[in-house]
């Protein structure tokens, strides 16, 4: 999904398109005019069902090294305590409030405008059961288990156990604590550890690169399977999947991300939107929180007016870490799946997705498509075939330059608040009371 050229010369996000449009077109036809044939059941069992298949697992074979990684990476750079300890405390607030208020939104959107419903449940339980018997039978094992139980699961028995199983949040909460006890200790052995997982996440980064140059494919293999078992049906309802996302990152983006900045930040949003267009731009065109880094800090310090100290950490860190468009997105995403293949989540059970999303933001690359493995993974949890990644593959390109865009904007607006209260501090302290007057726009 990234812009640049693939083996054949052509955008991969081109490439990706044309997949889309392939499979689905072949597969409705075949819906149409084939119907029941034997041979269409055979090429689906044995050739587009498994190319899909080795897709999702490459993305799931990620999911652990990655989120182990960039959880650590994350709580190292925001703890060190001796020089960024208040600058720290305040983006981590930041990234967790505003990345909860993202998340809501989605799920708000997805509960009112239920963009996944309409096939009829029948439809919806025989794919569930074509798709992924796994994944029923993980829905059905979570049956039963009390909130108290799944609030005790967060700490896991195993670590290496719980990575096993796919479990995520316990994945995560070792994580994090690794990586604060990382930060406590400053040794030379934890420093060599922390560059070793700094060696691990670029790894990863590189081979969701070459699994992503695979989703072409993928993406023709899915999408055929999908349609030509649910015909036309399937693209009215991505239509309303692509339409609930935009609205809610644009919520959040247009509403949410203004009224924060006017009020903590100081700042209006025409100068602040005026400032930040370069760097939105980018995002959007690159669909890279990490490729956008170097416009955003230039563009943070430069036309937004946010020390360079403040600038770097919060931005450098929130490339990977604040994530507001991709958080929102996997909500609806999980629960627009859920709708789709007529999988019942609870109140508690969208509580813990919300939980997910907020680290699984956290823990996704600022590269194209970087949430897509953190989502394969919640869907499994839940009981949800995680084969309807195929779905949303083929129009992700575009929500994913959205997404970041919001991404990045969030990066910013997080800059230009704790920009302005470190120089409220500095002022009242007596140090450094000059620098540039942050609330004097807009
Ligand atoms: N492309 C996004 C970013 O780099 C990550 C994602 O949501 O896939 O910010």
């Amino acid at each position: 999904m990234t812009s640049t050229p693939g083996a054949g010369g052509m955008p991969l996000h081109t490439k990706m398109l044309i997949g889309f449009v392939l499979g689905t077109v072949a597969g409705i036809v075949a819906n149409l005019y084939i119907g029941e044939a034997g041979w269409l059941d055979a090429l689906i069992t044995y050739v587009t069902d498994p190319v899909g298949q080795i897709f999702l697992r490459l993305l799931f074979m990620l999911v652990i090294p990655l989120v182990f990684s960039a959880l650590i990476l994350g709580v190292v750079e925001i703890g060190d305590p001796a020089s960024l300890g208040r600058i720290g405390v305040k983006t981590l607030v930041w990234i967790l409030a505003v990345t909860s208020i993202a998340v809501v939104i989605g799920l708000v959107a997805v509960n009112v405008l239920q963009p996944g419903r309409g096939l009829s449940p029948e439809i919806g339980q025989q794919l569930l059961a074509d798709t992924s018997q796994r994944a029923g039978e993980i829905a059905n094992a979570r049956e039963g288990v009390s909130g108290l139980q799944v609030l005790l699961n967060i700490v896991p028995r195993n670590p290496v156990a719980a990575a096993a199983e796919g479990d995520l949040i316990a994945v995560m909460f070792f994580s994090l604590m690794f990586g604060i006890a990382a930060t406590v200790i400053r040794s030379d052995g934890t420093r060599s550890f922390v560059s070793a997982v700094q060696g691990v996440y670029d790894i990863c980064l590189k081979l969701i690169g070459w699994v992503i140059a695979l989703a072409p494919y993928a993406v023709a293999a899915l999408l055929f399977s999908i349609t030509a078992k649910l015909g036309v049906d399937v693209l009215i309802q991505l239509a309303r999947f692509v339409g609930t996302v935009l609205l809610a990152l644009g919520v959040h983006f247009f509403i949410v991300i203004p009224i924060l900045l006017r009020v903590f930040g100081g700042m209006g949003p025409l100068a602040f939107f005026r400032g930040a267009q370069p760097a939105l731009l980018t995002a959007f065109s690159t669909s890279s929180s990490s490729a956008t880094l170097p416009t955003t800090l230039k563009v943070t310090e430069e036309n937004l007016g946010v020390p360079r100290r403040v600038a770097r950490f919060v931005c450098t860190l929130g490339a990977t870490a604040n994530m507001n468009g991709t958080a929102l997105f996997e909500g609806i995403t999980v629960l627009f799946l859920a709708q789709f293949f007529g999988v019942d989540l609870s109140m508690g059970q969208q509580v813990m997705i919300l939980v997910l999303c907020i680290f699984g933001s956290i823990g996704a690359a600022g590269v194209p498509g970087g949430s897509l493995p953190v989502i394969a993974m919640i869907l499994v949890m839940f009981g949800i075939p995680p084969e309807g990644i195929g779905l949303i593959l083929g129009v992700d390109r575009l929500l994913d330059m959205c997404r970041t865009v919001v991404n990045i904007g969030g990066d910013m607006a997080g800059s230009v608040v704790i920009g302005r209260s470190e120089l409220q501090y500095e002022s009242r302290d007596g140090t450094d009371a000059t620098a540039v007057p942050v609330d004097s726009r807009g």
